[in-house]
């Protein structure tokens, strides 16, 4: 079958063209990119180009070791300055901001936010991704009976990382989450259903939705129905009457989402939802089984399309929704997720002072020639795939007084190189096919000597599009869906595709796998840190 009739087969479940949309003028699509250290929002034209960029910061919060959160009203607030400043650069250059069709969204994953139904407001601060406090919980968890056999059905291991154990820590510790769920106006959701809820203007139209790729960070959906799993959530002990659960509704949806409440951008339709990470699988046009993408942002996360039947790992994999376009349109990806790959770096600028801004890691990188024996295990809050190693902390092995910053600073880009290398290996397992090439985005591809090291660590060519902005790019093309701009994937096949660069292996597979072999027993080393 063609992609086209994949993906345009006469149904009325497919996304339909807006009756509103101007055919004649030229179309953009805006996207809203709620990632872990920023927002953005962007403007697309129909050839996936950027035309107009608004991103700010926001504060991280830790509160402990361990603990990360966000102000949950600061994401709104930060998502609405973003889109307010995007359409002025974009009408300053003459446009209008009726030419957007509609607009996505990306957002952070497992992230989970608690509000009350009836009010709107927040019960407590965004608990990020990264956050390891449910650890106790969680080793909790895992001696209950059946622990072993959740991944089959929703795709992912107990840890402290799926929204899951975010949800059981607040209700076992904050008296007000808990007061909420005892009077059944306690409502969870990742940041998706925060989004599209706050933005349609909180309780007064009551837009509570999430769309498969997000909902499957939870462990409360089945990856098979993709809706969720009674048995699930009585696993976890959570009674549906007193916690309200996000509808889940598909990645690509005219009228599911609501519309912008506030916002120079007001009554524009979302029409678009995808997990951050899935974004980037879409950006970089992932659309068939056997692609796959890297993104190198705070954590790092490579996704491999495996078609549509989700494939349970045996290799410390996540088995998660690529995406749900509608009918016969599902596809899934396996997963390999590292917590920190951008976040070291950004370590070495706060904490460590080496450096005073990130741009400026392969700078330091290439003072020296090589790591000078050292070998940095970044695991700040344990280790994600394919190790699990919830009990690792960050450990530098290899210290002599010949070593320098420079040194330091390739230990901690080669850390990420090699947890993909470990994941690639796994993947090959599962699948039982090799990849020939990697895409890649995110913050940490913009440094040509990681990218360098990352083809030759994996011994295959990594390729680097122009236009980073996948993940983004990825929400949009969702939206653009819905709203009848793209009609099918080959309406992309020239998007973001001009300016590519090829990193090629450099180095012998003997050297890589010497080099793997010393980070896999600094690994092993590593474990038992935080017990
Ligand atoms: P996110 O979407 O998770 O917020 P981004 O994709 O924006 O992340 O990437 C930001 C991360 O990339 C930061 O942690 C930063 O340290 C890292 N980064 C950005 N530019 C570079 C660079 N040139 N070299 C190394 N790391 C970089």
């Amino acid at each position: 079958m063609s992609l086209c009739a994949i993906l345009c087969p006469a149904s009325s479940r497919l996304p339909r063209r807006s009756a509103a949309m101007p055919t004649s003028s030229p179309t953009f699509v805006g996207a809203i990119d709620q990632g872990t250290t920023s927002s953005r929002f962007l403007i697309f034209n129909r050839r996936g180009e950027v035309v107009a960029l608004h991103q700010l910061e926001f504060k991280q919060i830790y509160p402990n070791p361990g603990w990360h959160e966000h102000d949950p009203e600061e994401l709104i607030s930060s998502v609405e300055r973003c889109v307010d400043g995007a359409v002025q650069q974009f009408e300053a250059q003459g446009h209008s901001r009726g030419q957007i069709a509609a607009v996505g969204i990306t957002n952070q994953r497992e992230t989970t936010v608690v509000w009350d139904k009836t009010t709107g407001k927040a019960l407590h601060n965004a608990i990020v991704w990264t956050d390891t406090r449910a650890r106790d919980l969680v080793r909790r968890l895992k001696a209950r009976i059946g622990a072993g056999e959740l991944t089959q059905r929703c795709g992912l291991p107990l840890s402290t990382y799926p929204s899951a154990s975010k949800l059981l820590w607040l209700l076992d510790n904050v008296p007000d989450v808990k007061d909420a769920y005892e009077r059944g106006n306690l409502a969870f959701g990742t940041v998706d259903a925060w989004l599209a809820y706050k933005l349609n203007g909180g309780p007064a139209r009551d837009v509570y939705v999430s769309d498969p790729t997000n909902a499957s960070r939870t462990m409360f959906m089945n990856l098979h129905t993709l809706d969720y799993d009674a048995e699930l959530l009585e696993w976890f002990r959570i009674d549906r009457d007193k916690v309200k659960l996000p509808k889940i509704v598909r990645s690509a949806d005219p009228d599911a989402y609501g519309s912008l409440a506030g916002t120079v951008l007001r009554g524009t339709k979302i029409m678009g939802c995808l997990g951050d990470q899935s974004a980037a699988l879409v950006g970089q046009k992932g659309f068939t089984p056997g692609l796959a993408k890297n993104t190198y942002g705070t954590g790092c996360f490579l996704l491999y399309n495996v078609g549509h039947k989700p494939v349970i790992s045996s290799h410390g994999l996540l088995s998660t929704v690529a995406f749900d376009f509608g009918e016969g349109r599902t596809m899934y990806a396996l997963e390999g997720s590292i917590a920190v790959a951008g976040s070291s770096v950004k370590f070495l600028v706060d904490n460590f002072g080496f450096i005073d801004e990130s741009s400026k890691l392969s700078a330091l990188a290439e003072t020296v020639e090589d790591n000078g024996g050292c070998t940095f295990v970044t695991a700040f809050s344990g280790l994600f795939a394919p190790y699990w190693i919830d009990d690792a902390r960050g450990t530098i092995f290899g210290i002599t007084a010949y070593t320098q910053r420079g040194h330091i600073a390739r230990a901690t880009l080669e850390a990420t190189c090699f947890q993909t290398k470990a994941i690639l290996d796994s993947m090959g397992k599962d699948s039982g096919q090799k990849l020939t090439e990697l895409a890649v985005d995110g913050g940490m591809c913009n440094a040509d000597l990681i990218m360098q090291t990352q083809s030759d660590i994996i011994g295959i060519p990594v390729s680097r599009p122009a236009m980073r902005e996948t993940t983004a790019l990825g929400a949009a093309i969702a939206a653009g869906f819905a709203a009848g701009v793209w009609e099918s994937f080959d309406d992309l096949k020239d998007v973001n595709n001009e300016g590519k660069t090829l990193f090629r292996p450099q180095i012998t597979a003997e050297d890589a796998s010497e080099r793997f072999a010393r980070w896999e027993k600094a690994v092993q080393m590593s474990k038992g840190w935080s017990s």
